[in-house]
């Protein structure tokens, strides 16, 4: 009901001031401060996206909710906080994290992503809030709200895979990109990237969880009709680990703006594993290749395509011509 949807966004309102108050004018926060510090966070970006900390002890934020008249019943589905099994009251879902607001389209906080500080702990990296009926995951685009006026004006949105790099693209004045909270790309995404803008680029992890996340974004946004094009990273960096090594002008000027269209993409994405130099790879290549692009392809793409795979490969223009006319 929407007076419960209501309480619901009123506590992630306390929750969100009260995680920020702990990270900002405590003691216990002073560890987060540094490490936030150390990834170039600064004071007024940390006030600006409401970053906080979630203390240690167990039922901080319970004990604070519940003081404050929330039925706690509805807390837990808020994905604030659990019961605890002996009846005896309610413990924190969020403890000793660093934790980062989500915003619904109106930059109302609807969820936490919250971050462990050690990246030795054998905990989950993030733990993000449940789906609640304020919270759904593929709904929510990470700075949705606070992109949109940028998107218009450059005509153009740029997707990452996670929230630290659209963070970081915002510090470096790269303010037109956003973020899917987990790694699905859902069609209600995509409508909202569609109504946006007419042209996205992708840039996701230079890992194979993003290469395999990048192309399946692709292929979605390709079937959606928008004008796709993906900008890939060396081995081992995100967006994030690439703007603090280079800054964002290199960033933008380098990966963004050499973003490869979506055939030259789909080439390097089957390229990535294969070693040229063997005839087998080489076979392998051009079928994975030509199976998936070869329908795909104006006149002058397939020129392009077959010039590319001749330059890689040493097959001839000639046999290139003829498997790609058997993909069709
Ligand atoms: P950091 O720079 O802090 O390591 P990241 O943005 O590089 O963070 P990735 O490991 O690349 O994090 O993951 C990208 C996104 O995937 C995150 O923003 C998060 O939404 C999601 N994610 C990653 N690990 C987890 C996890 N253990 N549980 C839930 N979601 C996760
Ligand atoms: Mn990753
Ligand atoms: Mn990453
Ligand atoms: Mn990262």
């Amino acid at each position: 009901t929407s007076s419960s949807n209501h309480k619901m966004l009123k506590a992630y309102t306390l929750a969100a001031n009260f995680y920020s108050h702990l990270l900002l004018n405590t003691i216990e926060g002073e560890k987060a401060l540094e490490y936030l510090e150390k990834r170039g966070f600064t004071r007024n970006e940390i006030e600006q996206y409401e970053i906080g900390w979630s203390p240690v002890q167990s039922d901080a934020l319970s004990a604070l909710l519940k003081r404050q008249g929330f039925d706690m019943k509805e807390m837990e589905t808020a994905g604030l906080c659990f019961h605890k099994e002996d009846g005896s009251g309610y413990f924190d879902r969020f403890r000793g994290r660093i934790m980062f607001p989500i915003q619904d389209d109106n930059g109302a906080t609807i969820a936490f992503s919250g971050r462990r500080l050690e990246d030795s702990s054998s905990e989950a990296k993030y733990i993000n809030s449940p789906e609640t009926p304020v919270f759904e995951k593929s709904k929510v685009l990470f700075n949705f709200h606070r992109a949109r006026l940028n998107v218009r004006k450059t005509g153009k949105v740029v997707l990452f895979e996670g929230f630290m790099d659209t963070i970081a693209a915002d510090r470096g004045g790269i303010g037109n990109t956003v973020a899917v909270m987990g790694t699905a790309l859902s069609a209600h995404h995509i409508v909202k990237l569609k109504r946006m803008a007419k042209k996205i680029v992708i840039c996701c992890d230079g890992d194979s969880a993003g290469w395999g996340a990048a192309k399946r974004f692709a292929d979605q946004l390709m079937d959606s009709g928008m004008d796709v094009l993906v900008a890939t990273l060396p081995d081992k960096m995100d967006p994030d680990d690439y703007i603090g090594q280079h800054g964002s002008d290199v960033f933008s000027e380098k990966v963004l703006d050499q973003a490869l269209s979506y055939i030259s993409f789909v080439a390097a994405y089957y390229r990535r594993d294969k070693n040229l130099s063997v005839d087998h790879d080489i076979k392998q290549y051009v079928h994975e290749v030509f199976d998936e692009l070869a329908h795909r392809c104006s006149p002058i793409e397939k020129d392009l395509l077959i010039q590319q795979l001749h330059n890689e490969t040493q097959a001839s223009k000639e046999s290139l011509g003829q498997e790609f006319t058997k993909s069709i």
